[in-house]
């Protein structure tokens, strides 16, 4: 199974800072990962040089968000079109801060997963319950109802990869992390769930399911060795080159 770190740079950078922090986590990531692929998914503006400078490396491009429409009178919108074109390889769908801020439902984040899939681009489906859900006791139930919109009526062909990325929201951005051993059974709650939406055609071996929330160099190595935990999604500490390639080090980055 392959084994993913992500880093989601949000709305932090401008395009040359951008391209500066991919080349510092190229030179430190090296050439020699094996079992692993590493992203980073800076803001739009930045996507082109940023997949300039990783173009020869082991750093695969990622994209925040997309459009679910392909074309059209959409102002402000980014297609999957005009990102996979500029090398975009991951794309995040339904992160809890577009959920937020921008309104968008389950519903809105199944079509922008459908349309990622739609393309060689890998989703990473965010999913995860806020704190008040998790003192209900209702996690389990939230993650349910996230993947069972998500994936309705996807019927995704034995090669297709699906990253799912649970990310508790109360872990998000705030230094909560999740326990490890709560990760490991809210990501074998998704396995499971997964195999019974996606059906028979489906390869569970193209089931990646990863962690997010808070993670940084001190605390991923508690992830790593957790069964059904696939890598994790990074935010602040994706920002802090030497801290991100030591995240990359913790799962298995050869060339760190
Ligand atoms: C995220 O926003 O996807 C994330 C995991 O953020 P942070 O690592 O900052 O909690």
């Amino acid at each position: 199974m392959v084994r993913y770190v992500i880093g989601n740079w949000k709305m932090n950078l401008g395009e040359k800072e951008s391209e500066r922090l991919a080349r510092a986590v190229a030179a430190g990531v090296g050439r020699k990962i094996r079992g692993l692929e590493v992203g980073v998914c800076p803001s739009f503006t930045a996507l082109s040089s940023v997949g300039r400078a990783i173009r020869r490396t082991k750093i695969k491009l990622g994209a925040q968000d997309v459009f679910s429409e392909p074309k059209g009178a959409y102002t402000g919108e980014v297609s999957l079109r005009q990102l996979t074109e500029l090398g975009v390889e991951y794309v995040i769908v339904g992160h809890s801060e577009r959920r937020a801020y921008a309104g968008e439902s389950d519903a809105m984040v199944a079509a922008k997963l459908r349309t990622v899939m739609s393309s060689l681009a890998i989703p990473v489906l965010c999913l995860g319950e806020t704190k008040a859900e998790l003192k209900a006791g209702i996690r389990d139930k939230v993650i349910e109802r996230h993947l069972t919109v998500a994936l309705e009526g996807v019927r995704p062909k034995r090669s297709e990869r699906i990253i799912v990325a649970y990310e508790p929201i109360w872990a998000i951005g705030t230094g909560l992390v999740c326990d490890p051993a709560e990760a490991e059974a809210a990501h074998a709650h998704i396995r499971k769930l997964a195999s019974r939406l996606l059906g028979k055609g489906w390869s569970e071996n193209n089931l990646a399911v990863i962690y997010g929330g808070s993670v940084n160099a001190k605390n991923a190595s508690g992830f790593v060795a957790r069964k059904g935990i696939d890598g994790v999604l990074v935010g602040g500490a994706s920002l802090k080159a030497g801290e991100f390639v030591r995240i990359v080090g913790a799962f298995g980055g050869k060339g760190v």
